[in-house]
């Protein structure tokens, strides 16, 4: 007989939704966590953008009180603990090896790894994380009300993200390494079109720069080498993402980026294992959006595991 019902590899809002709903269902219900519970968005200043929490709540508080949550319906969350390898076995079950050198045992698994987002990896990046560098204008882009802030990247995320700082700041540097944006041409035109959006073109971000707050970054022009160093309060980075699906690469079908493919109902193309939110490839990538999927991997996994009694 397996140890759970289902393991739950991810403890951030999409693992801990679905534990919730599992726990509810009586399910014997495991989630790992590899690093801390929430997630990236634990490490968030302020929520302002999920509906019903009209004053905003920090992202610690909104991840213990999902982690709360999920406990009281019994579900059991190992923090510290990660998923090393998943092995489906020949009776439909899964063993899952975890880090800390054991193994647990499941009828059904939910992958909710997450992703997490290419960095630029420079001097200040670090020290401002949350604090002035971001990777999500929604979440923090009301912050930064008629200053100057800078955009790294050209892609989709880059012109969507910076279109919508558009509506705070006074003005969007947005530094790509191209000669243009590569976002689909409705969104570039825009984006362009707003006078508050100076693109920098052939140049790159060096240096982010400053005391207790950000206060400015040092830029490459690649083409003539020069640097020059442009005042900013806040540095927006969308380089792209990096999803946390390694460890079940070989096993599900996954894009160019590494996303996993599911359905609407959360399935992978292998029977008992189900995938959600920011790891798979989704229209959104917001937080209401990663819980709900992270909901509807649970009724799957329930209306799963009422089918296949093993
Ligand atoms: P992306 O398409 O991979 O674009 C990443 C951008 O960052 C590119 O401009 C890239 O430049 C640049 N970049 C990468 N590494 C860099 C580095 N180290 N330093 C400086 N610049 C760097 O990523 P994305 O824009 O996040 O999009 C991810 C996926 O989501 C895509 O499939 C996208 O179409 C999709 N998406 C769709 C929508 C929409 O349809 N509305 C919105 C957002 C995202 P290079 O081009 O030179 O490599």
């Amino acid at each position: 007989m397996a140890d759970f019902d289902v393991i739950i590899i991810g403890g951030g809002p999409t693992g801990l939704a679905a534990a919730v709903y599992t726990g509810r269902a009586l399910l014997k219900t495991l989630v790992l966590e590899k690093k801390f519970v929430g997630g990236q968005i634990a490490l968030s200043a302020a929520i302002d953008n999920y509906p019903g929490f009209a004053d905003g709540i920090s992202g610690f508080d909104f991840a213990q009180n999902f982690l709360k949550h999920a406990q009281r319906f019994g579900a059991e969350v190992r923090e510290g603990i990660g998923a090393d390898k998943i092995m489906p076995e020949a009776d439909g079950t899964f063993s899952i090896a975890l880090s800390d050198g054991t193994i647990a045992t499941s009828r059904a698994v939910i992958l909710a790894m997450g992703r997490f987002p290419r960095t630029l990896n420079i001097p200040g990046e670090k020290k401002f994380e949350g604090k002035g560098v971001s990777w999500c204008a929604t979440c923090d882009g009301a912050f930064f009300r008629n200053v100057p802030v800078a955009v790294v990247g050209g892609g989709n995320s880059a012109v969507e993200e910076g279109h919508f700082l558009t509506r705070y700041a006074s003005e969007i540097n947005n530094i790509h390494r191209r000669d243009h944006f590569t976002a689909q041409k409705i969104l570039i035109e825009e984006y362009t079109h707003n006078e508050k959006v100076k693109p920098i073109w052939n140049s790159v971000v060096e240096e982010i720069i400053g005391e207790d707050e950000v206060e400015a970054i040092r830029v490459r022009d690649l083409q003539t080498d020069k640097t020059e160093t442009i005042p900013v309060k806040a540095v927006f980075e969308f380089i792209g993402w990096i999803p946390n699906s390694d460890i079940a690469e070989t096993l599900v079908d996954v894009d160019d980026q590494g996303r996993v493919l599911v359905n609407d109902l959360m399935e992978t193309k292998v029977p008992g294992l189900f995938a959600a939110g920011d790891l798979c490839v989704r229209p959104v990538y917001q937080l209401a959006n990663v819980v709900a999927d992270g909901v509807q991997a649970a009724i799957s996994v329930e209306k799963y595991l009422e089918a296949n009694k093993h």
